[in-house]
């Protein structure tokens, strides 16, 4: 079913915008005369009969307004819970969202999903849902409850302080703060058979397992981890079983886990990480491997291809993958200065831990010859410390001391650092692993501000010949 934004002023519309670029079948409905035509999908006349109309129809609806106008305009409908879609009041300012009805539906993991996308939480009210971390009558996707009948005496009864155990696997409810116990007194069955439903025991179908269902998602979060998160990779992240990836990184997008499972792993493992994550869509499940920035960009995608080729699994050819991309970190540095890459450039990762540094410096001559911007991923570690000298070295021979270079620290998270210097004046130290460089061409600009001690940095469209201008 879709989900059906309502707006009753022209305040809302950004709010409304924000959630259909973020989550799949979203419809957006506004006032006539109150919000622009051009800004919704469609235009109602009177809240309280369109309102009642999309409750009757079974819509998931979203009403950007207080909570009373909704209550009041649906009080007459609210006789039958079981069939109750998720009704939800968002503040125009996304700072509150509040599931109001359908919980059994799934209100509250909707809740949270359009909460996550304006960084708050979710006003959740449902004990089962906060005491036990998990929405036993909404599971995440592929599950499905046999009998919901049965759902509000067992519920009643844990949360009355009677213990549970578990048959079949569930990760999702694994994870929960369900008191489990091998004497208990209710059982949650999962199962692709029948089950034995009633109100001790609880039966989810469960999805099938086969081998080739899995999929595999590589995404790139972006360089921090919020706004400049694309709406695909929210989703994904969302919708997916597990998750793989560097601990940072997974903690980068931690706030976003409802149901599913981490599998950290340490920053030099990449190979094995990817394996673990082909095996695991292999065995049909969701799987997205988290990677920041761009996951194209010295990053997972190609080690996940590289173990792909290398191990030559043919279950692993049969995987659905999928590469969601992210803004890379010279994309953020740069607008966060100006725009530097705005004619040719290119990109060179200073590590010789994958290639050797004869290679890098070869590049970084040819680089600098045809007069390219250049963007220095992986600048400096613990373990490499004089690359970045003998890099303004070389380019020394080619490029003038003044030229313009952009040093920009952890850019979109805490700590970030954004600092303009030449290349003469450009020292390791002001560099870390959490670095990008970006060193200008002959053309690039420095452009002092009013008021602020950064100046822009710009690299014009035109290339300027001396003699031809
Ligand atoms: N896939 C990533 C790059 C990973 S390589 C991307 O597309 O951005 C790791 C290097 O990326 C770091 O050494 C640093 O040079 C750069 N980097 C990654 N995130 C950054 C950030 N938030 N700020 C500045 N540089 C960053």
């Amino acid at each position: 079913m879709p989900i059906a934004i309502l707006l009753l002023s022209q305040q809302g519309v950004s709010i409304a915008q924000q959630i259909k670029n973020s989550l799949p079948d979203v419809v957006t409905y506004g006032l006539a005369d109150r919000v622009e035509l051009s800004d919704v999908d469609l235009v109602y006349h009177n809240f309280g009969e369109t309102i009642r109309s999309l409750f009757c129809s079974g819509f998931t609806i979203g009403a950007v307004c207080a909570s009373g106008i909704i209550i009041r305009s649906i009080a007459e409908l609210l006789n039958d819970k079981w069939q109750e879609p998720p009704v939800l009041a968002i503040a125009e300012d996304g700072s509150a969202v509040v599931p109001l009805l359908g919980g059994l539906q799934g209100a509250n993991a909707i809740a949270r999903e359009i909460a996550a996308i304006f960084n708050t939480e979710a006003a959740v009210t449902t004990s089962g849902d906060i005491r036990f971390r998990t929405a036993l009558l909404a599971p995440p996707a592929g599950y499905r409850l046999v009998n919901p009948e049965h759902a509000k005496t067992f519920l009643s009864n844990l949360l009355a302080g009677q213990t549970v155990k578990l048959e079949g696997h569930a990760p999702w409810l694994m994870q929960s703060k369900l008191p489990f116990a091998d004497d208990a007194e209710l059982t949650i069955q999962i199962t692709e058979t029948q089950g034995t439903p009633n109100d001790r025991t609880l039966v989810y179908h469960s999805p099938q397992l086969d081998a080739c269902s899995g999929k595999l998602f590589v995404i790139g979060t972006g360089p921090g981890a919020d706004r400049w998160m694309s709406p695909e990779v929210r989703q994904v992240l969302q919708q997916s079983t597990d998750w793989v990836g560097y601990t940072t990184y997974l903690n980068l997008v931690e706030p976003l886990r409802i149901h599913q499972i981490r599998h950290d792993s340490d920053n030099r493992v990449e190979l094995d990480r990817a394996r673990q994550a082909l095996d695991l869509a292999a065995s049909g499940r969701s799987v997205v491997v988290v990677s920041s920035g761009d996951p194209g960009i010295f990053a997972m995608a190609a080690a996940v291809f590289e173990a792909i080729e290398t191990d030559d699994k043919p279950e692993w050819r049969s995987i659905e993958l999928q590469i969601c991309p992210g803004i890379s970190a010279m994309q953020a540095a740069a607008a966060r200065i100006g725009a530097p890459l705005g004619h040719d450039f290119c990109v060179i990762s200073l590590s010789d831990i994958l290639k050797p540094w004869s290679v890098i410096e070869q590049r970084l001559t040819a680089a600098a010859q045809g007069d390219f911007v250049m963007a220095f991923y992986n600048p400096i570690s613990t373990q490499r410390r004089w690359q970045l000298d003998r890099t303004r070295e070389l380019l020394l021979q080619f490029r003038s001391g003044s030229t313009p270079v952009i040093l920009a620290r952890s850019v979109g998270r805490s700590g970030e650092l954004i600092q303009v210097t030449t290349l003469e004046n450009l020292k390791a130290e002001d560099a870390d692993m959490r670095t990008l460089i970006i060193v200008g061409s002959s053309q690039t600009r420095v452009l002092a501000r009013e008021h602020h001690s950064l100046p822009w940095v710009y690299t014009p469209r035109r290339y300027q010949v001396e003699g031809e201008g």
